[in-house]
């Protein structure tokens, strides 16, 4: 079949994302730049399978996704990209993540990275991308993410979930405050602890990482976020309240800046 032959799976991408821009809140220019934005997603768990799903969807150009983790057998309840085949090879999740992406959208580039992100490679990776979605575990790498996208002054999407209670916020560097104008320090240890001691309910998951990506495609579309409005979720009860965090003049990450 010549490649030129229309099938279902290369659609125009007017047909294809027509169900985003005929919203008028997103519209066909927003959707192209959609289309033209690249976005970093930090931890391929519960929080970045559904992000990097939506985005994907969504026909976001260019999806980065870190996460050094092989595949086991806990993440099977809330990591929602992932089939039995990548937990009986123990694969990568960034790699399978993005094989499985694949198969969902093979008009869009993705690229994985099998690797910890640390102080070491974080900084060319924020530089890349338009926009960054925490989703992490641990504030000592939403530390550093703040840290790399204060410098680089790249928009990023913090987002936690633990039990059936999640977090998110969207903070745009010198438009509103950073983490660290929120947090000073990272809360001492033992003091969150992770989900594989806590527990997570994957609806909750994908609650948070919803309320992340809606905040993702608003930021490229039209630029807009609620930036520095802090979301707290309980899906269990089915609430969610909305905090407005100021920035700290005196903070040590993007005060004086
Ligand atoms: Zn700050």
């Amino acid at each position: 079949m010549p490649a030129s032959t229309p099938t279902p799976e290369n659609a125009p991408a007017a047909a294809r994302y027509s169900r985003h821009a005929r919203l008028s809140l997103i519209g066909q220019d927003g959707q192209r730049k959609i289309e033209k934005g690249s976005v970093l997603i930090i931890g391929c768990g519960s929080l970045g399978c559904a992000q990097a799903a939506f985005l994907a969807r969504a026909g976001v150009g260019r999806l980065t996704l870190a996460d050094r983790d092989t595949v086991q057998a806990p993440n099977m309840a809330t990591q929602l990209l992932y089939d039995e085949t990548d937990l009986r090879d123990g694969a990568p999740k960034a790699a399978a993540a993005a094989r499985r992406l694949r198969t969902i959208n093979s008009g869009i580039a993705i690229e994985p990275v099998v690797a910890d992100i640390t102080a070491a490679n974080i900084e060319p990776l924020v530089a890349a991308a338009d926009l960054v979605l925490d989703a992490t575990d641990n504030f000592e790498t939403r530390f550093l993410i703040n840290e790399a996208a204060v410098k680089a002054g790249k928009p990023w999407i913090y987002g936690g979930v633990l039990g059936t209670d999640g977090m998110a916020m969207a903070i745009r560097p010198g438009r509103g405050p950073c983490l660290r104008c929120l947090f000073a320090l990272p809360p001492p240890e033992g003091r969150l602890p992770p989900p594989d001691v806590f527990g997570v309910l994957a609806t909750a998951a994908v609650w948070v990482a919803a309320l992340q990506t809606t905040q993702a495609l608003k930021a490229l579309a039209c630029g807009g976020a609620d930036w520095g409005r802090m979301h707290t979720l309980d899906i269990w009860n089915g609430t969610v309240t909305t905090a407005e965090v100021l920035r700290d003049p005196a903070c040590p990450c993007c005060g004086g800046r």
